[in-house]
């Protein structure tokens, strides 16, 4: 059933034994969101993890949201969120599943806990709870509420929850260890009163659970057998079992915790990518340069680039920073051997060529060798673009090593003539504004005739029939490998390049309508893919460059 070329990780081990034991019959994860922002590249890691568990094991994995603090949340969130999953190719398993289905029952469950003596409403205010907690060297000290009849807490709880509390006022806390090593441990507080309407429970809940009162138990209402996430949460493990252990559960899921996803010259924490929409320094969280899913997917990155990218990576008990280049890696293979081959002039000049007249069509195919992917039609004609670049006068010896085409010298078109140029002529300013040039007959996938060599290939698009566009080209949004590191700010280290718009560019007709989702090698330029976020003009987002293997 496992990858036979990988070893297994820690916790499929875990899961092998549970299920040779019967200690599992069937493995249920969950991939557990909070919807206060958008999915990035770290959650993708979590949910292969999650979500290919279950594949793995035949089992089910959750899309659940853990909504309990509407003050960050929003339903933007939870639908993006959706579609990110979705796109990726999950299965949400029962999902979606919501905490805020579950605020019912974990009110049930707050209320057992106070009857049971393991739980009171503390008045101490913010600052007080925080005097009282103790350091990591020093213990708590018991709140003077700690003792309260369970009859009164019983009775305030129900005011909290009918909003006859004001905010901040009361905590509803567990009675558990105010000396213990773990602050965890230090009596949590279950329900914080927020007079704030939900985006899914509108207006009926004065009263929200903290995260950590919900999150263990909505695992137990779903049954989750592995309850996997990341380091940080590790000292809230003995919590999560001491409320499992104190309520009458329907199920007890063990957790395990393995390392967060990090990558150098971004972030992916939600808060840090949060102040870069909220502060306008990218258009919006799909803008193309965040490491978000809906960044990288309006970017042209595909689902698998990223499922292939994660699945490489270990499932580690450290955390651990990945170089940006092993997810460039997975993207330009999967990218090369996926993306229909096309041609865009990014920088055009104009080329026009004497001894030619009419109109040609060249059938070429849309993948060196991918004949699945089809045939598109090239037009001809006797004026024609090439980029800037691939043009120089300058014919000494310094420029002989320059594969391009050079005044008095031949250069192949891909897939069409060989050309030679003659003439350049010139704008009053000096810039080169065309040049003159002849074909060599009968070179049409044919080799030069003896005495004409070309120097190297370039590409083109014809001046009647190519269409005018606008091309995004990206680079890394932080000049940093680790900007947010120790103490730094890391807005200070935004790349000011990271976005450079050309317009002007002329791209063959074939993508004239080019859809949305679609992955384009420009050839010799990159892998492009059409802009969503403006939909009214031909917009190309550049994916990712070409890595220099452009053969003649
Ligand atoms: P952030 O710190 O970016 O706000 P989070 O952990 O607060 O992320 P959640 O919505 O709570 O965001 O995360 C959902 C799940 O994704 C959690 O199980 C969390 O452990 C996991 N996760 C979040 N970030 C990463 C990451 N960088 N690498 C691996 N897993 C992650
Ligand atoms: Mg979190």
């Amino acid at each position: 059933m496992t990858d036979v070329e990988k070893p297994i990780n820690f916790i499929q081990q875990v899961i092998n034994a549970d299920l040779a034991a019967g200690r599992v019959k069937k493995v249920i994860t969950r991939f557990p969101p909070e919807p206060n922002g958008y999915l990035h590249i770290g959650h993708a890691k979590s949910m292969c993890v999650n979500f290919g568990l279950a594949e793995q094991y035949g089992g089910v994995c959750n899309l659940r949201f853990d909504d309990t603090n509407p003050e960050k949340e929003d339903d933007e969130f939870v639908q993006a969120i959706i579609k990110d999953v979705e796109w990726l190719g999950f299965d949400l398993g029962n999902g979606p599943c919501y905490a805020s289905n579950y605020f019912e029952q974990l009110y049930i469950w707050a209320k057992h806990l106070i009857t049971e003596g393991k739980a009171y409403i503390c008045e101490l205010n913010a600052e007080q709870m925080r005097e009282y907690r103790g350091t990591l060297t020093e213990a708590g000290k018991d709140s003077p509420f700690r003792e309260r009849a369970a009859a009164e807490s019983l009775s305030l709880i129900e005011d909290m929850r009918l909003g006859l509390i004001s905010e901040g006022a009361m905590t509803l806390r567990a009675k558990i260890d105010m000396a213990s090593p773990n602050i965890n441990m230090r009596d949590p507080v279950l329900y914080r009163i927020k007079k704030m309407a939900h985006q899914r429970t509108g207006g009926k809940w004065n009263i929200y659970p903290s995260y950590d009162f919900a999150h263990g138990q909505e695992d137990a209402i779903e049954g989750v057998t592995h309850s996997v996430c990341t380091l940080e949460f590790a000292a809230n493990r003995p919590l999560y079992d001491w409320f499992t252990a104190n309520l009458p559960v329907p199920s007890v899921p063990r957790q395990y915790e393995f390392g967060r996803l990090n990558l150098n010259y971004t972030v992916t924490s939600k808060r840090k990518l949060k102040q870069l929409v909220d502060q306008s320094y990218v258009e919006g969280w799909d803008d193309p340069r965040m490491p978000t899913i809906s960044g990288l997917r309006r970017r042209g990155v595909s689902a698998a680039a990223i499922r292939n990218f994660c699945d490489s990576l270990a499932v580690a008990k450290t955390d651990g920073t990945v170089d940006m280049a092993q997810l460039e890696h997975f993207i330009r293979d999967d990218l090369n051997r996926n993306a229909g081959r096309a041609m865009c002039v990014l920088r055009p000049l104009l080329i026009t060529i004497s001894n030619y007249e009419g109109q040609e069509q060249f059938d070429v195919s849309c993948h060196p060798n991918r004949e699945d992917l089809g045939q598109r039609s090239l037009d001809f004609s006797r004026q024609i673009y090439i980029d800037r670049s691939d043009f120089s006068e300058d014919t000494s010896l310094a420029r002989k090593k320059f594969k391009r085409l050079v005044i008095g010298d031949y250069v192949r078109l891909r897939s069409a003539y060989i050309i030679r140029a003659d003439q350049v002529i010139k704008n009053e300013a000096g810039k080169i504004i065309e040049v003159i040039a002849t074909l060599v007959p009968g070179t049409v996938g044919q080799d030069a005739p003896d005495g004409i060599r070309a120097r190297g290939v370039v590409h083109w698009v014809s001046n009647e029939t190519s269409v005018d566009c606008h091309v995004n080209v990206y680079d890394r949004l932080f000049v940093e490998a680790a900007p947010d590191e120790g103490d730094k700010n890391f807005l200070d280290y935004l790349n000011p390049e990271s976005l450079v718009k050309m317009s002007g560019c002329k791209v063959e007709a074939s993508l004239a309508e080019a859809i949305v989702g679609e992955h384009y090698q420009f050839e010799r330029e990159g892998y492009f893919t059409r802009d969503s976020g403006d939909l009214d003009n031909l917009v190309f987002n550049c994916t990712i460059g070409l890595r220099d293997n452009w053969k003649v």
